[in-house]
């Protein structure tokens, strides 16, 4: 028969409604009760959707398909974290982390293998760029996340932890950011009809401000954006001048920190947004020194703006060092002292490596996945959003 199966993992909705009608000759509710199938109630069979008549079921089947991306591996830290390890390809992964929290449960998504940024402090860039997720792989792993979650909680298996009497669409899942591996503004095309699905009352039924999108500064897309989609912003501004910035992040050679900040005050005022959060990492003597403080002070205040202080988190080649704690208090205290808003962000799951930016996700023995066996040793990812 002709062509491939299409993948209804995270087609928007009017995506969805234009496929049934076209393909199916379907109505569009047609379309919702797919959705409300397939999000809410995790199904990824067509066969399992017995309100819909045996007819189209078959048809659908024909033309259709849900498909999920594979878990190679998961780990639960001591602390609640879980850590999954997808599979991609045959020699590719990424990860996805669930931080559960007494009040939310957040999960830190991948928009791409790899990523072609170049952070100097960030391990995925050790590995470079390799693709971008589809659409589907993207939702896949809010899908999975909630089923695997879901489950631990009614089968009892190890306890998920998190936001407890959470029912529906996301389950435990309170909060979605996009700190996982890659460049989300990079992989635009794919990462935005991933959020529509997410703020879909068919889909994860999330509000706007408790999708995080996290980006290391593509200003043109920021001002795409703003046009087009309605979600949290936070921006990894890593130091408080071009020429520190052009070190740490390199995309600052393009879109110095004036350009990327009138970017940011437009998203705010475009989306009658409350602010950006500011990602700053505290590198030991590199950008933790009262005087950088100050000079971000100068930056930020009187703005719609929030400072996020995340104590590096180090990883094997790395040549940078975690500020001692002092240094990271008085840094904070310095902004605060300025009337800049500053939080520390708490380290999570580093019992199995799924603390902040340190993601590699590869599978890189071919022979033992052929065995059926694991990964690499796990690496890392992003944590924790307050
Ligand atoms: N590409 C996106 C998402 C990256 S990961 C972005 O740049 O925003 C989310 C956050 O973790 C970013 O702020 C990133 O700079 C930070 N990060 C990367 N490596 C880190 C490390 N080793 N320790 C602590 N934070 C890190």
């Amino acid at each position: 028969m002709a062509g491939e199966r299409v993948n209804l993992l995270g087609l928007p909705r009017a995506e969805l409604e234009a496929f049934v009608a076209t393909r199916l000759g379907a109505k569009p509710f047609r379309a919702r009760q797919l959705m409300k199938w397939i999000y809410r109630r995790g199904a990824a069979d067509f066969s399992a959707m017995t309100d819909l008549a045996q007819d189209f079921r078959s048809q659908l089947s024909e033309v259709a398909r849900i498909a999920v991306p594979e878990i190679v591996a998961q780990q639960v830290s001591s602390d609640g974290t879980r850590k999954w390890m997808l599979r991609m390809d045959e020699v590719q992964g990424i990860e996805t982390v669930y931080i559960p929290e007494p009040d939310r449960g957040t999960l830190c998504i991948s928009s791409q293998v790899g990523c072609a940024m170049d952070c100097s402090f960030c391990s995925t860039a050790q590995q470079g760029f390799n693709r971008n997720l589809s659409v589907a792989e993207i939702v896949g792993q809010v899908w999975l996340a909630h089923r695997e979650l879901t489950e631990a909680h009614a089968g009892g298996r190890d306890g998920a932890g998190g936001a407890p009497g959470r029912s529906g669409a996301r389950g435990n899942i309170t909060n979605i950011v996009f700190m996982g591996m890659g460049e989300p503004l990079a992989n635009y095309r794919n990462v935005v009809p991933a959020m529509r699905t997410f703020l879909d009352d068919l889909g994860y039924d999330l509000s706007r401000r408790r999708v995080t999108l996290s980006t290391s500064g593509l200003v043109p897309q920021i001002y795409k954006l703003a046009e087009e989609c309605n979600v949290a912003l936070a921006v990894s501004l890593h130091a408080p001048n071009d020429e520190l910035r052009n070190e740490l992040v390199p995309i600052n050679r393009k879109h110095p920190i004036g350009e990327l900040l009138t970017a940011c005050w437009h998203y705010i005022d475009k989306q009658n947004g409350r602010s950006v959060t500011f990602e700053y990492v505290m590198l030991d003597g590199v950008n933790d020194k009262p005087e950088h403080a100050r000079q971000l002070a100068r930056l930020l205040k009187g703005r719609p703006a929030k400072l996020n202080l995340i104590p590096f988190n180090t990883f094997p080649g790395t040549r940078y060092r975690r500020s001692p704690a002092a240094a990271i208090l008085k840094f904070r205290d310095i902004l605060n002292d300025h009337g800049v808003i500053a939080t520390i962000r708490r380290t999570r799951g580093d019992d199995i490596d799924a603390a902040c930016g340190q993601l590699a996700g590869r599978v890189t023995d071919r022979t033992l996945v052929r065995l059926g066996t694991k990964l690499t040793p796990a690496p890392r990812v992003p944590v924790e959003i307050r």
